[in-house]
């Protein structure tokens, strides 16, 4: 598999990761979080910048996309008002993150969710092993070049 098709698998496997675990921010996460905070602030990345800036640097260094800083939550440069404004593939470790499985290592009363969560979660980082390691290669082969010349 080339980097190509490995990056066009992640696009579409992220995006299916995010469809699982989106649903579980808006019910069982999100609801909680929102009544606490109140709507404008029902996501439990609350106060993970951080997240967003990684999320930018992963979508230049691998996609080679530019993605554009929202300004319109203090602290989250992604968040736009109807939420991430940042593909799933930008943003993996907001992806695959539920409360429940960062907390407890599985979803409560859910165990086919679980099997199937971490399915996808363990092709997926055989995936970016794989992109890794042909990103890897490609350094070493330019730093060799550089040496040289
Ligand atoms: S990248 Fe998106 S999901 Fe991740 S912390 Fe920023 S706003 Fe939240």
């Amino acid at each position: 598999m080339n980097e190509s098709l490995i990056k066009g698998a992640l696009i579409v496997l992220y995006a299916e990761m995010a469809a699982l675990t989106e649903a579980e921010c808006a019910t069982v996460c999100g609801a909680a979080y929102a009544e606490l905070m109140g709507p404008a602030y029902a996501r439990c990345c609350e106060g993970n910048g951080h997240m967003c800036e990684a999320a930018i640097e992963r979508a230049t260094d691998v996609f080679g996309v530019t993605l554009a800083r929202v300004h319109h939550h203090p602290t989250l440069s992604l968040m736009g008002p109807a939420g991430c404004t940042a593909a799933p593939h930008y943003r993996p470790l907001c992806t695959i993150h539920t409360c429940e499985i960062n907390s407890l290592g599985f979803k409560r009363g859910a165990p086919e969710w679980t099997d199937e969560y971490f399915a996808r979660r363990e092709r997926l980082m055989e995936l970016e092993a794989k992109r890794l390691s042909i990103q890897n290669l490609k350094e070493t082969e330019y730093e060799r070049a550089t040496i040289r010349n």
